[in-house]
């Protein structure tokens, strides 16, 4: 096994509250084989071109590949339900049978707008393994989840907004927990359910 293993791990689905909206989500993961030990960074984003379309002449064709940002983006097609023909870089490639689906191609090397959020995932990665844990000065000192319930400014009510950070050491497991880094101790009462449900 290899000392070192860095890996990222894509969904597209979604996004819970409006539907019609794709949503990124990355996982970001760097595994020390030899001592057992894993960092994690989850981000998620709506700044993609996830989609799949079906397009009737070659005019359709361009605009649909113009609009997904083909050919810096790479497409995928498939005809009649068949299988899809992957990683497509070059207008003289695109298939001129119609009809046709035509889809984004998410493979990370082939889709610039997903490696942005991997870059900044990577940014995150960078900060956390340059943090050293403050019981035991290990590298890798970091959030691991997130407690809801800032209070709100009108009338304390706990909001879904962020209270606190949960930090955590991955070789001593050490936690603690730490306020906001941004300072910020109420909600505005836009996000309360009380004064605005
Ligand atoms: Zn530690
Ligand atoms: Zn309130």
């Amino acid at each position: 096994m290899n000392d070192l293993a860095l890996a990222s791990e894509a969904s597209f689905s979604p996004h819970p509250s409006f539907p019609f909206v794709p949503l990124h989500q990355e996982i970001l993961v760097l595994v020390d084989g030899a001592r057992q030990i894993s960092w994690l960074e989850v981000g998620s984003t709506l700044r993609t071109n996830f989609a799949q379309h079906v397009v009737h002449n070659s005019q359709e064709q361009r605009g649909w590949a113009e609009k997904m940002g083909f050919p810096g983006h790479a497409l995928m097609v498939s005809r009649d339900d068949g299988p899809w023909l992957k990683g497509i870089q070059r207008w003289a490639d695109l298939p001129a049978h119609f009809p046709q689906t035509l889809a984004t191609d998410m493979r990370a090397h082939l889709n610039p707008t997903r490696c942005s959020l991997i870059r900044r995932l990577s940014m995150q990665l960078v900060l956390r393994l340059r943090t050293p844990c403050p019981s035991c000065q290990g590298p890798g000192f970091g959030v691991v989840d997130r407690r809801r319930g800032l209070p709100c400014s009108g009338c304390g009510y706990p909001t879904s907004w962020i209270l606190a950070c949960l930090w955590r050491c991955e070789w001593c497991q050490h936690l603690e927990q730490r306020q906001r880094p941004d300072g910020i101790k109420n909600a505005d009462p836009a996000h309360c359910d009380v004064c605005n449900p």
